[in-house]
């Protein structure tokens, strides 16, 4: 990702805020990959990474339905089979789920070959037509073997930034609301790495869209 970094004016933008929204260069390097839903009304499309796990996954599928929101949440299969559960809470919520590989697999550090393992392993728990890759770490040469098994590559147009402790919950509030447009598909994280500013941020922004008069639906 350093490849894009580039000076920015520290005093206006916050850090690595050239991150939240994608590089035009990542959507022409992978233009059937979907960063963005075209909609004709109010919706966005609010996705959770990373879990599912008992200490912030039904925090937030609580705090959904308070706001009558769905998300899409892209589950480590790892995370599936440890919590069954909390798993199983997600599809009784009428929450979508998408596969995120059962390792966590980087594209960009494992073999070809374990990466579809990964993903294999982590369909065998999660049915799904989504699959987010993650880091967001893609080759277009693998765009093909992914849309066999996905019809849906699911990447996003506002990264929260919610697990950057460098970041404030104030920081994350402000990445999601002044972004936001009709067919964002926002990222969040449901993990101990973003909860000390999900658990701030996330019913602020909720509140925040609702009172926009968006509706917050799920990814299918
Ligand atoms: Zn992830």
């Amino acid at each position: 990702m350093k490849l894009f970094s580039r000076d920015l004016d520290s005093s206006k933008v916050k850090s690595h805020s050239w991150k939240v929204k994608p590089p035009l260069v990542f959507r022409w390097l992978f233009p059937s990959t979907i960063w963005r839903i075209p909609v004709n009304s109010k919706r966005v499309f609010i996705t959770f990474d990373d879990g599912p796990i008992p200490e912030v996954t039904p925090w937030v599928v609580d705090k959904l339905r308070q706001y009558g929101a769905k998300a899409t949440f892209f589950c480590v299969g790892d995370n599936v089979q440890k919590h069954p559960n909390v798993f199983g809470l997600l599809a009784d919520s009428d929450m979508a789920v998408g596969n995120h590989t059962f390792y966590h697999s980087k594209a960009w550090s494992v073999s070809l070959k374990e990466y579809h393992k990964s993903i294999d392993m982590c369909t065998s728990l999660v049915n799904s037509n989504l699959f987010r890759p993650p880091h967001g770490q893609l080759f277009p040469w693998m765009i093909p073997a992914l849309r066999r098994k996905f019809s849906k590559i699911v990447m996003w147009d506002i990264l929260s930034m919610d697990y950057d402790a460098s970041l404030t919950a104030d920081d994350v509030f402000n990445n999601v609301v002044t972004r936001v447009k009709p067919g964002s598909v926002i990222v969040f994280h449901d993990s101990l790495k973003a909860w000390p500013r999900l658990e701030n941020a996330l019913p602020r922004i909720l509140k925040s869209l609702s009172d926009q008069g968006y509706t917050m639906d799920v990814i299918k």
